[in-house]
């Protein structure tokens, strides 16, 4: 049976592995990043290109995008050469960035007046999931188009879910995602509050993470301390992004305002780029500015602060 054509917005560090997996399943993938140097790969493996955003859905059935953030999606479907400058009616256009609730519903409105199709498709799972098609998604909008994409979604995904209407999705990925700042600030601050009392580090992560309080993030986050590598699987500036959103969604429970003004911090500081785990070298640069410079765990001490 043919697969459907596919025409892809973004291809960052989530995007290429995705777009991947879709190739490596059969499906005819059309592409399109900003940067177009980052296109390159994917063609040799078989997908095609366009120039503009605005021919992407006169050569696909389905076309999905994988950006930044609220502006980023805009820009692609509203700017003056965007996916909606031209679109064929009836295509299905799917957002799975993490964004606002309120951008994700301005879009459905959007693609409404154009005659095109709208669902938000948001996805849990950073780059391993992703390569390994292991991702859930969780979607909002019609039953119709959800069943349209799935072929595609188990693709990508180990499960998906069809939670309601557009920007039920949107607001599930935001609580997602405040959960996990939440684990990895208390995974970092553990691991610091073992080192002050002289427990080796890798040592409380082997026990977190045999015990009951182990789960898939503190594995993942652990490896990525033990390493010394913070570059990004899921970069930094992405979850105080998310956080943003989390604050205008009214969010103002005790443990938020602190959580914000780490990540937020950091970012600030320079740590955009790493992996959002990286909180924990921020947290001990904090630390010893704070008090006499104490002693640093040889595991995390020895990378330059940015
Ligand atoms: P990324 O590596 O930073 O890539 C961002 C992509 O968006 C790039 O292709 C970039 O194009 C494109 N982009 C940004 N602004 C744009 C604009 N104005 N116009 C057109 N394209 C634009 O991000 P990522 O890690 O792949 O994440 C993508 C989305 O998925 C984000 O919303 C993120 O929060 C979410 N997410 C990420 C993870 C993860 O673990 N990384 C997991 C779940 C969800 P250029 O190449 O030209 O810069």
């Amino acid at each position: 049976m043919t697969k459907m054509k596919i025409g892809w917005v973004g291809l960052g560090t989530m995007g290429i592995p995705m777009v991947r997996n879709l190739l490596n399943k059969g499906f005819q993938v059309c592409v399109y990043n900003r940067t177009r140097e980052k296109e390159k790969e994917l063609i040799k493996l078989g997908a095609s290109s366009v120039r503009s955003l605005k021919h992407l859905s006169q050569v696909s059935e389905l076309v999905i995008t994988m950006v930044t953030d609220d502006e980023a999606v805009e820009e692609v479907y509203n700017g003056s050469n965007g996916l909606l400058a031209e679109p064929s009616p009836g295509t299905l256009m799917i957002d799975m960035s993490t964004v606002s609730t309120k951008i994700s519903k301005k879009l459905a409105k959007d693609c409404n007046n154009r005659g095109v199709r709208f669902l938000e498709a948001k996805v849990s799972g950073s780059v391993k999931p992703a390569e390994d098609g292991q991702l859930v998604i969780m979607a909002g909008g019609a039953m119709v188009d959800y069943e349209k994409a799935l072929p595609v979604f188990e693709t990508l995904g180990k499960r998906s879910f069809h939670i309601g209407e557009v920007g039920i999705a949107s607001a599930a990925k935001l609580c997602l995602n405040y959960f996990l700042a939440l684990t990895m600030q208390g995974l970092a601050e553990m691991a610091l509050f073992a080192q002050k009392e002289d427990i080796d580090t890798e040592d409380i992560l082997n026990l977190v993470n045999e015990s009951a309080l182990g789960s898939g993030v503190t594995r993942l986050k652990s490896q990525t301390i033990l390493s010394n590598d913070f570059s990004p699987a899921f970069a930094l500036k992405h979850i105080a992004k998310d956080l943003r959103l989390v604050q205008k969604e009214g969010m103002d429970f005790p443990l938020f305002s602190p959580l914000l003004a780490t990540y937020q911090t950091a970012f600030q500081m320079g740590y955009g780029e790493e992996d959002a785990i990286s909180i924990i070298r921020f947290l001990d640069k904090r630390s010893s500015d704070l008090k006499t410079p104490g002693s640093l765990n040889k595991t995390i001490s020895n990378q330059s602060i940015p």
